[in-house]
């Protein structure tokens, strides 16, 4: 229904409320509302939103397998702004990310091998037109157990997966 907003006394479109009913500002107000209340309110909105992917694994997880396939661009956009705007957090997670690799690296470690193994996905990447990455198979910093940076817990395979399946280990894999 068309009528005019008490917030910005325009005649726009109000604010369905169900059932032929309602509220008496417009969509466009609506939103504003909505971030106010989300600014008043943020960790409130926060523990529910936490709270709501706890239970809804599941769904949370294919809506952003979706969202992430249907906008590939801007999903890569917002990580390459987001790395712009926090130049230094950026900085200091690689350099955590190098030390932690450093310190799972033993000395018997064949750092000839690992080289190859990097570029050998290198390789694999140009040939196939599919980014590959090395990946740990046991994660450097896994949840139950943490793995070395050494050839036997290195493997190639194509970026996507690596970054699906993220720091989680499964349990189910016999070594
Ligand atoms: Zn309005």
């Amino acid at each position: 229904m068309i009528g005019i907003c008490k917030d910005c006394n325009e005649e726009k479109l109000l604010k369905s409320r169900g059932s032929n009913r309602y509220y008496s500002w417009c969509v466009d107000c609506q939103k504003i509302r909505n971030k106010a209340y989300y600014e008043a309110n943020k960790d409130k909105c926060h523990a529910n939103g936490k709270r709501w992917v706890e239970k809804n694994r599941e769904k949370h997880n294919a809506t952003c397998r979706n969202s992430y396939a249907k906008n590939k661009d801007r999903h890569r956009q917002n990580v390459y702004d987001w790395r712009v705007r926090n130049e230094e957090k950026q900085k200091a997670y690689t350099n955590f990310r190098r030390r932690r690799q450093r310190n799972a690296t033993p000395p018997w470690a064949n750092l000839l091998q690992i080289k190859q193994m990097y570029m050998f996905a290198q390789h694999i990447s140009k040939k196939t037109g599919i980014k590959h990455h090395v990946d740990h198979v046991i994660p450097l910093n896994g949840e139950v157990v943490s793995g070395l940076h050494v050839i036997e817990n290195l493997a190639v395979v194509p970026a996507l997966d690596n970054i699906r399946k993220s720091n989680q280990f499964d349990m189910s894999v016999s070594f």
